[in-house]
């Protein structure tokens, strides 16, 4: 049983909820380009983990035959309860490493771009999560059954959804045992005092016994994202950014040892002489990514976006149905929707023929996938009514799309809360 997949509703649900939750009470703590790029990263990931199924239960098969372990029972409520605690043990160890070993940073950043906090930002996560398995062999070795450990594993992620609110405040006793928002919006914060603290999943305990607890300090407001900021709306750039800064230091660098230190030291770790390739321009912290968009542009692919999450969410549905070249290029069309929505919130010139391109594909899957007759139809239509809504904008020199030049940081957030902007 999927139970991510079981709960991701819910998610969307309580993430409407919260934006209208935060207006009501003058506390909006979302941004329509922020919103959906993290809602981009999060379809990105259970994408890159739909085209993968079943990957991990493959190794997780070879170990456990390869080694005849012995399994132990699922039935037994002290297997689920002693797998849970010690899994969140593994997952803060996999978190810290994350953080503080370059090649696993490359692949955790994705979660920490957002320069907001919200739920939205608990469902942006990496499509590169290529060690995390190393994590579960101890689980294999000890004979915790698969279905236990692929439970466990969910509810881990599903208990870290909640935590990531402005709007809980201190939860008293409870801050001492368990991740709450408060803590780990300390987790997500630059401040310099909050960088690196903070890694627990469900208990906070890891973090009090490691020596990197960190408490939310009133007289320090969180200020949220990362110390050398993304800039970009690129889901695609968000997932490889680190990784490509990487490469180019990994080649530049003379020495296998060095070459092997820059993969496992902290990020940032150059040999000493060698200058760093990616200069963080100093920047006021406290501003966000913000290139400026006509509402018309931001109702224009805020409806895209709902169309693009329709026809990821049915994917999931369409993956036992459909044959391997049709997934793959409906999961192709997916991804390029996504760039394209960033693209024209990052206010970048080809936007226009580059959206067209797309709207001109979107007709054409309409017409050749096995997408259900209602979401073909919803696709097919929608994407000739905005060629035309498009077409008559361009006609009239009025483009929605926009063009050029780029506003490269803007915004206040004074307060630590972002400005209503949706
Ligand atoms: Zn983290
Ligand atoms: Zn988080």
């Amino acid at each position: 049983m999927d139970l991510i997949a079981i709960a991701v509703p819910f998610f969307l649900a309580l993430i409407l909820a919260e934006f209208i939750y935060g207006v009501i009470r003058g506390r909006n703590t979302y941004r329509l380009n922020d919103t959906i790029n993290s809602l981009s990263m999060g379809s990105l990931s259970s994408l890159s983990g739909l085209m993968i199924v079943g990957g991990s239960a493959l190794i997780y098969e070879f170990v456990v035959d390869a080694f005849a372990l012995t399994q132990l029972s699922a039935d037994s409520t002290l297997v689920w309860i002693t797998t849970f605690i010690f899994y969140d043990l593994a997952y803060y160890w996999k978190h810290r490493l994350g953080h503080e070993v370059t090649l696993f940073w490359g692949s955790h950043v994705s979660h920490h771009q957002s320069e907001d906090y919200n739920l939205g930002t608990a469902l942006r996560q990496t499509s590169i999560d290529f060690h995390g398995f190393l994590f579960l062999i101890p689980f294999f070795i000890a004979g915790v059954p698969g279905e236990v450990l692929v439970a466990t594993v969910s509810l881990n992620l599903i208990y870290q959804f909640w935590v990531h609110t402005q709007h809980v405040p201190k939860l008293g006793p409870i801050e001492w045992i368990m991740v709450t928002p408060s803590n780990h919006r300390v987790h997500h914060a630059r401040n310099d005092q909050y960088v690196d603290k903070n890694y627990g999943g469900v208990f906070i305990i890891w973090d009090r016994i490691f020596g990197t607890y960190q408490d939310e300090l009133a007289e320090e407001p969180a200020v949220y994202g990362l110390r050398k900021p993304l800039n970009s709306w690129n889901p695609l750039w968000a997932n490889t950014h680190v990784y490509w800064r990487l490469l180019v230091d990994f080649v530049k660098i003379k020495g296998i040892k060095n070459k092997v230190q820059l993969l496992f030291k902290r990020p940032g770790w150059l040999p000493e002489g060698y200058v760093k390739t990616c200069k963080a321009t100093p920047i006021d912290l406290r501003s966000k990514y913000d290139p400026p968009v006509a509402s018309a542009t931001k109702a224009y692919v805020f409806g895209q976006f709902l169309i693009t999450v329709a026809v990821s969410l049915s994917l999931a549905g369409l993956a036992s149905l459909a044959s391997p070249v049709e997934l793959w290029a409906a999961a192709g069309f997916i991804v390029l929707s996504l760039f394209t929505h960033g693209y024209i919130l990052d206010k970048r010139r080809l936007a226009a023929p580059l959206e067209s391109a797309r709207l001109i594909l979107a007709i054409a899957l309409a017409l050749l996938l096995p997408l259900g007759s209602t979401l073909s139809a919803l696709l097919g239509y929608s994407a000739a009514a905005s060629l035309i809504v498009l077409g008559i904008s361009i006609a009239l020199q009025r483009n929605i799309l926009g063009a050029g030049d780029q506003e490269i940081r803007k915004g206040d957030v004074s307060e630590g809360l972002a400005k209503a902007s949706v």
